[in-house]
Parts: C-alpha cells; structure tokens; sequence
C-alpha cells in the first residue's frame, strides 16, 4: 500500500523563523515538501512577517513573545480560514522546541533569548541545528554535556562551523588529536572595515556597519562581524563543538568568503570546504544529514572566483578577537559575560549610544569587573549573564 511505503516527513520547528536564516530554512524547505513539514514557527515581535509566513506555509503552530501580538495573528489567520494555532510567551517557544511532532529544530533565535528553547530541543533529544551560537558560547560545558546526555543530534549551521563539520572525520569527539588533526582554521572575511586602523573606525556609523560585503544577515550579527566579535564568538563555538583548545583554533581573514573553514592533519593535508556565501547550503546539509539534497545555491563559478587570498587578522584594531580568545580561557562564566555585555554595547550602538570602538572598550570594562564563577549549573549562567547586563547598563549611564 503506498501509505505504508510512503517515507515519513520529518516535522520542523523554525525558532526564529522571520530573521535571516529562518527565511532562508524555510526556503531549503519549501523545495522538499516530501522531507518536511512544518510544525512550529517562531518570531519575536515581527508579527505581519509572521503572518505572512503563516498564510505561505500553514504550520500547526505560531509563537509570539507578547499575547497581544498572538491575539492579532489569531484574528488575522482566523478571517483567512488558516487553521495555525497562535502561543505567546517564553514557555511556548520551550514547548514547541521539545514537541514530539518536531524531530527537528532549527535554532536561529539572536542572542541570549535562544538558549532555554535550544536546550529545550537538546534535553528532548532533537536533531538540532545550531544558528544561534550565543546559546553555546554561554553554556558551552553543560550545552556539549546535554547533546551528549540525551542523545541529541547537533549540527553546527554557522557556516565556518559546518565547513569544518564537512571536513573532520565522521567521528571526531575526544579531541582532535586523537583524529589527527593538528589545527581548525577558521575563516573570517575581515567584515567591511578589513584594513581600518583603530582611529578611523572610531566614527563608524551602524548603517556602514551593517553593510557586509559578503553576507547579507540580521543586524547584531553583522555588528559582531564588523568588530570581529564573530569571529570570537566563532572561536568558542570551535572549542565547544569540536574538542578543539583556543590554540589549535586560528583565524585567517579570507575576504572572498568562498572557503568557509578548513581542518589541517599531521600528515600535511589540509582539507577546505568551499561554496557560494549562501546559508541555504549548511541548512540543506544540517536539514538532509548525512544526506545531500538541493539547497537552491548556484555551484561555485572558480573561473570567476580566480584567486584565494588570505591574511592574519588585525587584533589592534579589532580587539574583540582577543578579548573572546581570553574569555574562553579563563572558561567558566566568562565567555556568557562576554556575549552578555557585547549585546548589550552592539544594542546601544545600533541606538546611537556608543560609538564603535566603545564596543570592545564596554566588553573589556564589564568582563574587569565581573567575577568568573564556575558554569556548570543553568543557573549560574543565567545569573553571569544578567549580571553583565546589569554592569554593561550601568557602564553606558555613565558615558
Ligand atoms: P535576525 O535578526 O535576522 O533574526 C532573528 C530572529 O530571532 C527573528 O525571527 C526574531 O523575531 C527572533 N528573535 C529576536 N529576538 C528574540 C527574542 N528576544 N525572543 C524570541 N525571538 C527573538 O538574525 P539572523 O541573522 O537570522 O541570526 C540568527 C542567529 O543565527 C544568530 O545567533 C546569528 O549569530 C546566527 N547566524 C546567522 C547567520 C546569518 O547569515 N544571518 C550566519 C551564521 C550564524
Ligand atoms: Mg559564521
């Protein structure tokens, strides 16, 4: 009987489904509507972006932080005659990341907010893909420890983080020299002031920091890949991701971004994963593991690509690099001070409170002043965090 043959569709939770990388999942999605279909979509205060999505896509369920956006939505889906159920609130974005319909859970929520749903999908034993590195840069130990724990399927979408996937050995836990693997290199494409000497990023606006060559993403992030903070961000995802200790991790500013990352062995090999700066190709492959399938990403033109050019990146200027390479070796609550306080400066720069390079010098005074406690418990990283918050607000009143 065709019902009994018929594969099973996977069910996907979207947890930021109206930022960069959701849309873009959900573009990898709509062209295999035989593998998936979508049980939750998630969005922060976007409503009409979420209500357009929901009209495209009829998921079962749709998730707001506020009851009164859900009202709205309700009401607008309920006069199309769209059967999608509407939620509020930070439960509903747990329940939906550990439903039982969802075998899978896209997790691109910015920043801090996404960590209780992605440990949420974790602790349910999901296939997890992980956008949002901030949940991992905060919790690292204990997030590695819940993969293992509950026998959760992580695949990393930060498109370095995927490269590297693609490049290690099937098997890669337990360090990476047991695998013969002597380095991870992490590309960076520099970001739009690549070359910028300190003084002159000092008048640096947030719409010329938003503008990256390369990629086109969601404005915190392109803030974090201005100040190289990405980068550093980037750096602790490696270690946790991949066994990997800060100096086995270097980073080489490549400005074309067609390499994504690299893993060099004892045997002199160095191996690269190269494509098109497209985040559909490590969704399609964190989505169809340990399968291919089409991402709608044009194949790589090397002809007009030509050359490869790589150099070391400028820690003077860009501070955050070291400043990130730091917190992950002073370990426990550092690196949740780190991300708190940058979000916090990336915000106030956005908001014309900050100037850029105050960016780093906030970073720096917060991370000073705040002790590094052991980050073993959810709640001492929940704690380190708002604490950061707290020093970094403080900090800005004062300017
Ligand atoms: P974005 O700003 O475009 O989208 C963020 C999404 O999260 C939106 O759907 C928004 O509604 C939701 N959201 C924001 N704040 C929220 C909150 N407090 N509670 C609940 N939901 C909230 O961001 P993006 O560029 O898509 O990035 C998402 C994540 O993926 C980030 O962690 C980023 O570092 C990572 N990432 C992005 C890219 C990229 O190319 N955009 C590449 C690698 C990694
Ligand atoms: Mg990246």
């Amino acid at each position: 009987m065709a019902s009994d043959t018929a594969p099973q569709r996977q069910g996907v939770t979207v947890l930021g489904a109206t930022g960069s990388i959701g849309t873009s999942t959900l573009d990898v999605i709509e062209r295999h509507p035989e593998r998936y279909r979508l049980h939750a979509l998630t969005a922060h205060r976007s409503r009409e972006a979420l209500l357009a999505l929901c009209r495209r896509h009829r998921p079962t369920l749709a998730v707001l932080e506020r009851e009164a956006d859900a009202a709205w939505l309700r009401e607008r889906l309920a006069d199309a005659g769209i059967a999608t159920e509407v939620r509020s609130g930070a439960a509903a974005l747990v329940e939906v990341a550990e439903a039982t319909e969802a075998e899978v859970v896209m997790s691109a929520i910015v920043g801090a907010a996404g960590l209780l749903p992605t440990l949420a999908a974790v602790r349910a034993g999901k296939r997890v893909l992980l956008a949002n590195k901030e949940a991992l840069v905060m919790s690292g130990a204990l997030f590695m420890e819940a993969v293992t724990h509950h026998g959760a399927t992580l695949l990393p979408i930060d498109s370095e983080h995927n490269a590297i996937y693609q490049c290690l050995p099937v098997e890669h836990r337990g360090g990476l020299a047991r695998h013969g693997v002597t380095q991870l290199l992490l590309t960076a494409s520099g970001g739009p002031f690549r070359g910028w000497s300190a003084e002159a990023l000092a008048g640096v606006t947030p719409a010329q920091a938003c503008a990256h060559p390369n990629w086109s993403m969601g404005q915190k992030i392109s803030v974090d890949s201005a100040t190289l903070m990405n980068k550093g961000l980037e750096l602790i995802e490696a270690c946790w991701l991949f066994d990997a200790r800060p100096d086995q991790v270097q980073v080489v500013v490549h400005p074309q971004s067609v390499i994504h990352s690299m893993a060099a062995y004892s045997d002199g090999s160095v191996i690269a994963q190269l494509g098109n700066p497209d985040m559909r190709t490590p969704i399609a492959y964190g989505l169809a593991w340990p399968e291919r399938i089409d991402a709608g990403v044009r194949s790589l033109a090397l002809f007009q690509v030509a050359r490869l050019d790589f150099e070391p990146p400028d820690e003077i200027a860009f501070p955050c690099l070291r400043l990130a390479r730091e917190a992950m070796a002073a370990g426990g609550t550092a690196p949740a001070v780190l991300n708190a306080a940058n979000e916090v400066a990336v915000a106030a720069f956005l908001a014309g409170r900050l100037p850029f390079t105050g960016i780093a010098e906030l970073v720096a005074r917060v991370r000073d002043a705040e002790p590094v406690r052991p980050a073993d418990e959810l709640e001492a990283v929940l704690e380190a965090d708002a604490r950061a918050r707290r020093a970094a607000e403080i900090y800005l009143a004062r300017l």
